[in-house]
């Protein structure tokens, strides 16, 4: 093992949307920063991600003042990074199945800075051609925002790697105080920030600390470019998603048996401009990060939820895939100094990341150098808690 003579003000460890946006920012503002990847092309939570940006649905006032930011952010963002990420503003559709009471689903919108607007079925399918109109009872439709997660990503780390930033392809295996182990070499730096998404549990728990930090399994279908237009961002109004992740703390994550906890499949979908589309997903909550689902059993089940939804996507040419999420179930990321160590700080554990990560990146990289905002102070409060109620 060799020690590298170069030492940097900044390490991020993960090249996945947290760590992209966050090196460029740093090395926007000065920082020598390396950002340290396992896998040359990694099929991590950014690369098989919607893409979708909710800038309507903060309901705090740091949620509604970054998701403010955001849109100015991404509304200048191809031009300050030179390179196009397919931004642009679609309608999201948030539908309902027989069952749903609409009054019910909206109190989940209430505070929001933008109320979705319901919708009943007809004008629904007048505005998504694509829906079955037998198996919608209407939907809440609001303007979102919308990426192409790989352009956004490829088009963060070339602005970062044009400032001089460098992106090294080997795995971290350890951390000590400002010190990173590879499976090659030994890096030193100032501050070493963990965004590595699922995984950063792990390096947390063998520093001895508990965080309120969790992961799911997702599967997804990705079809090929096609002939067929989806023109929203559908997804279901019930959001049984976050019921469940509401549940991790009360799970024991340490456990060693093959347990899954809990399983849901809701039918989204979205289309990107060459034609290609996600459709999906199926979550499984699970101990196990190294879980393989069975791939070809995923897609069927995916093509048959899609069939009821959304019946011509349902048969495209494509094939499922997983990725590990990692998620928190507080409305606070972990962002901040991990507690008791020295100069180890993490950028993780986000919901809804494409709308909140860039501008807080922002706040983290100006609070590392120095200019500590009113925003990050609020989060970074709350990142400790993390720790302490975990
Ligand atoms: C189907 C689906 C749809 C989604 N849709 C949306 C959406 O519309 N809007 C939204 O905001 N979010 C969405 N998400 C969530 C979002 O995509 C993810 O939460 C986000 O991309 C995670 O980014 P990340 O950087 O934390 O993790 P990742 O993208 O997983 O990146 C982590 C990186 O760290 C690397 N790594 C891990 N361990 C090491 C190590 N030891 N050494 C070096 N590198 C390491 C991994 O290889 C990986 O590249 C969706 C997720 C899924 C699965």
């Amino acid at each position: 093992m060799s020690l590298i003579g170069k030492s940097y003000d900044c390490l991020l460890v993960g090249a996945g949307l947290t760590g992209a946006v966050l090196a460029y920012e740093l090395q926007k503002l000065g920082q020598r920063t390396l950002l340290l990847e396992k896998s040359p092309r990694p099929l991590n939570a950014t690369a098989l991600s919607y893409g979708g940006i909710p800038y309507w649905a903060g309901q705090s006032p740091w949620q509604k003042r970054l998701c403010q930011e955001s849109r100015l952010l991404f509304s200048q963002l191809d031009q300050e990074l030179g390179a196009g990420t397919e931004y642009r503003e679609l309608d999201l559709l948030l539908y309902l199945q027989p069952g749903d009471d609409p009054q019910i689903l909206a109190q989940n919108f209430q505070s929001c800075r933008m109320a979705p607007q319901f919708l009943d079925a007809e004008t629904s399918v007048e505005l998504e051609p694509q829906l079955n109109p037998g198996a919608i009872t209407g939907a809440f439709r609001v303007p979102h925002g919308h990426v192409h997660p790989g352009k956004l990503l490829n088009a963060y780390l070339g602005a970062f790697t044009r400032l001089g930033g460098e992106i090294v392809l080997e795995k971290v295996q350890s951390l000590a105080p400002k010190e990173v182990k590879t499976t090659q070499n030994v890096y030193r730096s100032e501050h070493v920030v963990l965004c590595n998404g699922a995984e950063a549990r792990g390096f947390l728990q063998s520093l001895g600390l508990n965080p309120a930090l969790y992961f799911s399994q997702a599967q997804l279908l990705k079809t090929a470019p096609t002939n067929e237009r989806l023109r929203t961002l559908a997804m279901p109004a019930r959001f049984g998603r976050l019921a469940l992740e509401a549940q991790a703390p009360q799970w024991d994550w340490d456990s060693q048996n093959p347990q899954t906890w809990a399983e849901i499949l809701e039918v989204g979908g979205v289309q990107f401009l060459d034609g290609s589309l996600c459709l999906g997903q199926i979550t499984q909550f699970t101990p196990r990060l190294n879980h393989r689902p069975d791939l070809a059993q995923a897609e069927r089940k995916l093509r048959s939820a899609v069939g009821a939804i959304l019946p011509n996507l349902a048969a495209l040419a494509g094939q499922a895939f997983n990725c590990s999420v990692a998620f928190n179930p507080s409305p606070y990321p972990l962002v901040g100094a991990a507690p008791g160590q020295e100069n180890l700080y993490l950028f993780t554990g986000f919901s809804s990341p494409f709308c909140y990560v860039p501008p807080l990146a922002r706040h983290f990289a100006q609070a590392l150098t120095g200019q500590i905002s009113q925003i990050y102070q609020e989060v970074e409060g709350k990142t400790r808690s993390a720790f302490h109620n975990s």
